[in-house]
């Protein structure tokens, strides 16, 4: 089973290019940001709790998440590859995934990383506002959300170069282009 982590700042594309990667190579998907939303609309003691901290666009703590992850691994048994997507977010998080993955006789097999700048990742996250009407785009939440991704997150991105699987693409400003080049870099792990 590959394990491919997909990594970027709020807005990247994330959950897009995840769903276009599980359908052309039939992978397990996990968003912990879908999982979180879940457990909000559900009404659990967890949700209230990632309500508290995604509100303020605060990542959830490292313990909560960790915990959350390790009881979804296990479900993937049998998929030939599985998309983490918004998971790891913090150094924390990257070296508690390596131990489990490892557990279990696996590896992170690569990081896919979305790089976009800022003012591009903006307007995508309002326009989102208007049509998804999530709770945390609005433009208060969302500088508060960078200010987070570059504090803890965005040095995660060197971590995993240091691991060997960092594979960065650029927003070429078309989402065919975009694509063509993370399927040319799966292609060659998936094959
Ligand atoms: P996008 O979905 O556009 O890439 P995003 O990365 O901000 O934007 P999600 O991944 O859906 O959105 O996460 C939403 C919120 O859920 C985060 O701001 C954070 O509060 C919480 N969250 C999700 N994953 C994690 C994680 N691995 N660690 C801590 N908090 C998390
Ligand atoms: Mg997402």
């Amino acid at each position: 089973m590959k394990n491919i982590v997909i990594f970027g700042a709020p807005g990247s594309g994330k959950g897009t290019y995840s769903a276009k990667l599980v359908e052309r190579y039939g992978l397990g998907h996990i968003s912990t940001g879908d999982v979180l939303r879940g457990e909000i609309k559900n009404g659990t003691e967890l949700g209230k709790t990632a309500k508290a901290y995604i509100d303020e666009g605060k990542l959830i703590p490292d313990s909560l998440m960790i915990d959350i992850l390790a009881s979804k691994l296990d479900s993937f048994a049998g998929e030939k590859g599985v998309i983490y997507d918004g998971f790891p977010r913090t150094i924390a998080q990257a070296d508690a995934f390596k131990e489990m993955l490892a557990q279990r006789g696996m590896k992170i097999d690569a990081m896919v990383e979305l790089v976009v700048g800022e003012d591009v990742l903006m307007e995508r996250l309002l326009r989102r506002a208007e049509i998804e009407g999530r709770a945390d785009d609005n433009e208060e939440t969302i500088k508060k959300r960078f200010v987070e991704y570059h504090a803890k997150t965005q040095p995660l991105s060197e971590w995993f170069a240091n691991e060997g699987v960092r594979q960065q693409f650029t927003w070429p400003g078309h989402m065919d282009e975009m694509l063509s080049g993370i399927y040319a870099a799966m292609d060659k792990l998936m094959a």
